[in-house]
């Protein structure tokens, strides 16, 4: 499934909810969606990527007149990252490894290192 469609899937379920069970449909299909979501940041604690100003999972930052020539996406980790939810609800290794991928990050771009 693509990412663009996934919205629609959440709040079809969210509306499906209200329409069968009204209000507390909609809360309970909000619950069963967050419970979900847990469990799906604890499966699959990784992503490409991807959005705005990203690298699109390549990891590499193209020149805009050489373009064959790139340096390193000061964004990711060679295109992947750990979802955010991972890095808040996830087993701890990942949230440990997120916050050190952040500070690197960080830490790269202020010294100029990235490239
Ligand atoms: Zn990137």
């Amino acid at each position: 499934m693509r990412k663009e469609q996934l919205p629609w899937v959440l709040i079809a379920i969210l509306v499906l909810g209200y329409l069968v069970f009204n209000v507390v449909g909609l809360v309970l299909a909000g619950l069963g969606l967050f419970v979900a979501y847990v469990a799906s940041v604890r499966l699959h604690p990784r992503v490409r990527h991807t959005g705005w100003r990203s690298c699109n999972g390549s990891g590499e930052k193209r020149g805009t007149i050489f373009t064959w020539s790139f340096h390193k996406c000061p964004g990711c980790n060679s295109g992947r990252r750990v979802r955010w939810g991972a890095g808040h609800f996830g087993p701890d290794p990942i949230q440990r490894e997120y916050r050190r991928n952040l500070e690197a990050r960080r830490r790269a771009k202020q010294d100029s290192k990235w490239r």
